[in-house]
């Protein structure tokens, strides 16, 4: 799968812009502020997805322009299909493949990207809601099933955790707790089979990946967590829905103390260790960069092995950081499939790296 070209007209600082990429890898340099984090959003935006830096399209409009559009050939599963998208201020984006009429939605199955933003390094730094975004945002694309389950997951959650807020001036609230309850545990149950599996799948991809990347050095290991009393998470559904009803009793006094959902999936997480030691306390910026480009890396691996094809790799900002060897594990041996990669070292990278180079200057492209 890969972006052939690209047009921007209006995106961004860009006015009308055109390029050509190449099948494997792209590094797209300049200082800051010229443009290069703008054409990664365009290229990502053909994923159907909103930006993965606005949730408002208007901000996509160049300044002094009343609409932008991109416009692009991407080829999938060996056939070329043109996609066009178009904002225009105060309307829905307009989307069209091969000049048909398509709802954003549809575009995923046009085109794919795994993305790698600074942002991302919170996988490993910060707490385990990003890592439990990662999981939930990549099992979802692979299994319509599982976005369906985590959508009324969430839904349970929120009735529950009204009533846990208020039962206290609304009593009566209490009669609907534990059927609440029952459809949580019942939904735990599912989503803990499907986390379970897709981090096993993560775990034996990202450890070889993160080995190469550090040079040997560093043994990355990938742990998924959830409710303790779960013995086994890819046991059948019933005996896990038994075990975390189990736990949801025992805490069903500490919850309506607490006023909150003390129990379920929403507290799990994917517990990441370098050389056997907790990469969120632990890792040096270097490491935690490497940690979690690796498991971007996995992932785009298990996509590979899922649909047969890699999706687009757009790196943001990654090299900075890292050190010489770890800068040539990214520009050169990444392998298989389309990267863009965008950095702010001048064009003399071009010596470092058999990929083509485009350097970027006020939103115009060389
Ligand atoms: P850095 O190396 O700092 O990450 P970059 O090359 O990735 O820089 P971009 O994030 O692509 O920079 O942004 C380039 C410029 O685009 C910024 O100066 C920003 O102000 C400008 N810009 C952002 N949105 C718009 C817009 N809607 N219209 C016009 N210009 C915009
Ligand atoms: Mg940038």
């Amino acid at each position: 799968m890969r972006v052939e070209r690209i047009a921007l007209s209006g995106f961004r600082n860009y006015d009308e812009e055109t390029v050509t990429f190449e099948p494997a890898v792209n590094v797209i340099c300049g200082p800051n502020a010229q443009g290069k984090t703008n054409l990664l959003e365009a290229v990502y935006l053909l994923t159907g997805a909103h930006s993965f830096r606005t949730r408002f399209d208007r901000e996509l409009i160049g300044f002094d322009c009343a609409w932008a559009s991109i416009l692009a050939d991407v080829e999938a599963a060996g056939r070329s299909q043109t996609v066009r998208l178009l904002f225009q201020k105060g309307q829905r984006r307009q989307v069209t493949v091969n000049g048909a009429k398509r709802t954003s939605a549809a575009l995923a199955g046009v085109m794919t990207a795994v993305l790698f933003c600074p942002d991302d390094l919170h996988l490993v730094k910060e707490g385990a809601a990003a890592r439990r975004r990662l999981m939930d945002n990549a099992i979802s694309q692979l299994r319509p099933g599982y976005a369906a389950l985590l959508a009324d997951y969430n839904k349970l959650y929120e009735n529950k955790t009204r009533i846990l807020k208020d039962w206290r001036e609304k009593p009566s609230l209490l009669a609907a707790l534990d059927e609440f309850s029952d459809g949580l545990a019942r939904c735990s149950a599912r989503m803990i089979r499907y986390r379970a599996s897709f981090a096993e799948r993560l775990a034996e991809a990202a450890a070889p990946i993160h080995r190469e990347f550090s040079g040997g050095k560093e043994a990355l290991s990938l742990t998924y967590r959830t409710v303790s009393t779960v013995t086994d998470p890819r046991a059948p559904a019933e005996d896990i829905y038994a075990q975390v009803a189990a736990h949801q009793a025992a805490h069903r006094q500490a919850e309506l103390e607490a006023g909150q959902c003390l129990t379920g999936v929403h507290k799990d997480d994917l517990d990441i260790a370098l050389n056997g030691v907790t990469a969120r306390s632990f890792a040096s910026q270097g490491q935690a960069r490497t940690a979690a480009l690796s498991i971007k890396l996995a992932e785009r691996e298990i996509f590979r092995a899922e649909t047969g094809e890699y999706p687009v790799l757009l790196l943001d900002d990654v090299l900075s950081e890292l050190d010489g060897a770890r800068q040539e594990f990214v520009l050169n041996r990444i392998g298989g499939g389309q990267t863009l990669i965008t950095c702010c070292e001048d064009e003399d990278i071009s010596r470092r790296t058999g990929g083509r180079v485009f350097a970027v200057k006020e939103g115009r492209i060389r």
